[in-house]
């Protein structure tokens, strides 16, 4: 069966790492198809717009979407092209997985291998009920949590687990202070729990799990939690394991889903063609197990730990002399 996804080549040093990134899905023969489409920077340019209609619906019609970083301009009617794409589609699943690799400088060069799931449309982060009193002296702002959108995400994470095998979800809180928020997110999340006996199933407190997970990160498999812990808690993961240049993320919702590197446009290397490809390549692995190509998804990360492991072509974040190109060459050839 083919695939066609809307690819999105973004801003700065994004064409450069989407460039590697489908040459190494090209050499894995998966018959996929691209449907370019444009957005931030770049579509401003073009077509006087951020976000022009017919990206929404090249996403819409695909149901998945290869992205790389975007450029937001000051003052260009969103806060955030990110922001206004995970609205546009529902996108409340934000999935970061978070492995060890060797030869990072990194904390942990093994051991590390956890999914982090963040709630990605509701608690702390929704734009109403934000007020600052006229004097300046207090600020006031809404955090909501619903039935709805913690079943939902806790679900998935659930769903996840079962889909590859991994054997327990940690429901991250803080129940015991933000009784009425984090408390009805942690019931509803007992509740899920209970339909999924297969799945081991334990709670821990946001401000312990942030302990544990640089003590002592192999302990966990999947983490589930809302929005702002989630953000914080994805990108103390990403630290783990060797930064920026190794962090994928997908944001999945129920009619479509966008993977992409977590990284920026990282202007200051942008046309150098020195930038790190894997993050992006490790989120296209991501959509190959969102095809339902898991053994392709495997097959490819495979070929980057190797790459990494033998220090062929790799760029200088991780302290090679390669390029983008070099290195998407060098996992191509080990695929
Ligand atoms: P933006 O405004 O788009 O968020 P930024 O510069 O604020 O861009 P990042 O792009 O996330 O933030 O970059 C932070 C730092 O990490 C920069 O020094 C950048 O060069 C580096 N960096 C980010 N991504 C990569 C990559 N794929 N390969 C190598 N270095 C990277
Ligand atoms: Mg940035």
């Amino acid at each position: 069966m083919t695939h066609t996804i809307t690819v999105i080549r973004g801003d700065g040093i994004g064409p450069e790492i989407m460039d590697a990134t489908l040459h190494v899905l090209d050499a894995m023969q998966l018959g996929l198809e691209y449907e370019d489409a444009d957005a931030g920077l770049m579509a401003l340019e073009k077509h006087g717009e951020l976000l022009p209609a017919a990206t929404l619906e090249s996403i819409r019609r695909n149901a998945v979407a290869l992205k790389s970083p975007l450029t937001t301009p000051v003052g260009g009617g969103f806060s955030s092209i990110n922001v206004e794409l995970r609205r546009q589609f529902d996108l409340y699943a934000n999935v970061r997985p978070a492995t060890s690799f060797p030869n990072t400088r990194s904390r942990f060069d093994s051991g590390v291998n956890l999914i982090t799931i963040r709630e990605n449309t509701e608690g702390s982060y929704i734009s109403e009920g934000q007020e600052t009193s006229a004097d300046g002296e207090t600020a006031v702002s809404v955090t909501r949590i619903t039935r709805k959108g913690s079943d939902r995400i806790v679900r998935y994470a659930f769903e996840l687990a079962r889909k590859t095998g991994r054997k327990k979800v940690t429901i991250v809180h803080k129940a015991n202070i933000l009784k009425s928020t984090s408390g009805l997110f942690l019931k509803v999340a007992r509740e899920v729990a209970a339909e999924y006996p297969d799945i081991e199933a334990n709670e821990m407190i946001v401000d312990n799990t942030c302990m544990q997970l640089v003590m002592r990160p192999e302990q966990f498999d999947i983490i589930v939690t809302t929005n702002l812990f989630g953000d914080i808690i994805s990108d103390l993961c990403a630290g783990l394991v060797g930064g920026l240049g190794l962090a994928p993320g997908a944001n999945i919702g129920t009619d479509a889903a966008i993977f992409e590197a977590v990284h920026g446009s990282a202007p200051d290397i942008a046309g150098k063609g020195v930038a790190n490809p894997c993050a992006l390549l490790l989120a296209a692995a991501q959509m190959l197990d969102h095809l339902a190509m898991p053994d392709q998804a495997e097959r490819l990360r495979k070929a980057i730990v190797a790459t990494l492991e033998a220090k062929d072509g790799v760029t200088p974040d991780l302290g090679g002399t390669g390029n983008t190109m070099a290195f998407a060459k060098a996992i191509a050839a080990r695929l």
